[in-house]
């Protein structure tokens, strides 16, 4: 077994359980790409199991802090059996479902998601991709799907030195997926859709924004950044009465209005825009309409906190815009899913857009990702979406 031995002072985070050592933290020893190596203080005392990864700057992603622990194929049934049974507990409307949400349930670098009777799995590190094998293993004899399809094709595989892969890894047949969120029947193609065919995170707040149109009579909505329509399946079983969903991307556009029909929700009451939503948010605004709800769940504009500022005024932007297109008594849900912009900032980017706009309104209520897509106590990095709901002045 190889051992790393970290400088001085670079042992605490590991020993804060924080899974993460950068390569400036690593005074001497290697491994091969996504080998198990021994991660030892400056003084030679263990810290954790870790992978090592030859090319990331995340260095080393440990894997145990616990000395007797051996990292087999054993070690991975038991983490999957775990995060397993944590979903089970957490009574989850729906089929479709995270399973393993990476560092927070022990496996850094590793996504499943849970479709319906289909796996799909995101391999993001070299210490992941070496037990990929095993894991395929273990997450078949764990939950009984007999399916698992790979979707390795994130752009964060190339800062590991890792090449995409997508395809079948267990089983086999086409990559269309229905599944059954709250009452409404959502699909997906785990090959074509985003990430691993679906946003899973937002499963609660949809359900909150059923309620919510139902509970203020919104009639005219907005879903704005739409991808294949879950806010405006919310929306229409809410009772609104119009419903329009923005996204720049044809085929997740075609889904939402296949959704609307799937859902037994009369077409009449659904439109659609391909469109850029800011130009989008403009040209309404210019021809005076206005809207009792609007959803704003923008993707990543901010991978990174280097990104923050040029994300922030892109934020501020389509929030003044969505703000003054709310009607009096309107609702907003404003997202972001940027790692580089923490809860506190986004408040004050969105307070910032409400000065602009020359509008008030309450703060009901804070958002953020569905609890199969965990944060743990020991690594914060893990939190990335968060939103505000937001309640316009009657
Ligand atoms: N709210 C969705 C998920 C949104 S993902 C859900 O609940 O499923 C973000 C979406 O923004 C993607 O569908 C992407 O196609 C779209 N998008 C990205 N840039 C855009 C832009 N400038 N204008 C319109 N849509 C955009």
């Amino acid at each position: 077994m190889k051992s790393i031995r970290l400088r001085e002072g670079k042992e605490r985070s590991l020993l804060k359980k924080h899974p993460w050592v950068f390569a400036g933290s690593v005074d001497r020893g290697g491994g091969d790409s996504g080998e198990t190596v021994r991660v030892e203080s400056s003084d030679g005392r263990f810290l954790a199991w870790a992978a090592y990864s030859a090319r990331s700057q995340i260095r080393l992603r440990a894997w145990s802090f616990d000395e007797a622990e051996r990292i087999d194929a054993g070690f991975f049934e038991r983490r999957i059996a775990a995060a397993v049974s944590m979903r089970a507990r957490l009574a989850i409307q729906s089929d479709g479902m995270r399973l393993i949400h990476g560092e927070a349930d022990g496996l850094p670098g590793l996504i499943v998601d849970r479709y319906a009777d289909t796996l799909v799995a995101q391999f993001l590190s070299a210490g992941s991709e070496r037990w990929k094998p095993q894991i395929a293993d273990a997450l078949l004899s764990v939950t009984g799907c007999t399916r698992l399809y790979e979707r390795s094709d994130s752009g964060v595989r190339k800062l590991e030195g890792l090449a995409a892969v997508t395809g079948w890894l267990r089983g086999e047949g086409g990559t269309a997926v229905t599944i059954c969120e709250h009452d409404w029947q959502l699909t997906l193609d785990v090959h074509e859709g985003h990430k691993t065919g679906f946003y899973l995170d937002q499963r609660d707040n949809r359900a909150r924004f059923a309620q919510w149109v139902k509970q203020f009579g919104a009639q005219r909505v907005l879903n704005c950044y739409c991808y294949t329509g879950g806010f405006s399946v919310a929306a229409l079983a809410g009772g609104a009465a119009q419903v329009t969903s923005v996204d720049s991307s044809a085929p997740a556009l075609e889904r939402a209005r296949a959704h609307v029909a799937l859902n037994g929700f009369d077409a009449s009451r659904a439109m659609f825009a391909d469109a850029d939503v800011n130009a989008y948010l403009r040209a309404q605004l210019e021809a005076g309409q206005r809207f009792d709800a609007i959803v704003l769940d923008p993707p990543k504009f901010a991978p990174t906190a280097a990104h923050a500022e040029r994300a922030a005024r892109a934020y501020k932007d389509i929030n003044r815009l969505a703000l003054k297109l709310l009607a009096p008594g309107g609702l907003l849900l404003t997202f972001s899913c940027s790692g580089g912009v923490g809860a506190e900032l986004f408040h004050k980017i969105v307070a910032g857009a409400g000065i602009d706009a020359g509008v008030d309104a309450a703060l009901i209520a804070r958002l953020e990702a569905a609890c199969d897509h965990p944060t743990t106590l020991w690594f914060p990095e893990g939190e990335y979406l968060k939103g505000l709901a937001l309640l316009r002045p009657s």
